[in-house]
């Protein structure tokens, strides 16, 4: 069951470069984590309940380099924690919404991760995460 926002995903073409800002809000990086079947680094910064996830490409073939190049910086995607993630892909497959994969896999923090299209989701790129024990 899909039960709270885990974080709200923020592409951006340098996280040393953007960390001024968040320390200027008051902000930290927790930790910054490389995910190379992504080519993505990932920078996690505690905001409440919820964290803010920069994301810096590894590569000019990272799928967040594509995403620079056609919009900018900015907001990535809304991540949504889940303690089911394989029944919501499959209530959403069958409802007619289109999944990015065929099935989840493992992301950030080796976590079980789905993103939903965001044709299919009102034009906001979702994620859907479970974490590991
Ligand atoms: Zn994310």
């Amino acid at each position: 069951m899909i039960s709270k926002v885990d974080h709200i995903g923020i592409a951006v073409h340098s996280i040393e470069e953007s960390r001024a800002l968040y320390e200027a809000m008051g902000l930290e990086i927790a930790e910054i984590e490389e995910v190379p079947q992504e080519q993505v680094r990932v920078a996690m910064i505690p905001c409440g309940s919820v964290r803010l996830e920069l994301l810096e490409p590894m590569s000019p073939e990272s799928p967040i380099a594509k995403h620079l190049e056609k919009r900018g910086p900015g907001l990535h995607h809304v991540c949504l924690g889940t303690d089911d993630i394989s029944a919501d892909d499959g209530r959403l497959r069958e409802r007619g919404y289109q999944l990015l994969r065929d099935q989840p896999t493992i992301g950030a923090e080796g976590a079980l991760v789905q993103f939903l299209h965001p044709k299919s989701g009102g034009g906001v790129l979702y994620e859907l995460s479970q974490p590991q024990d």
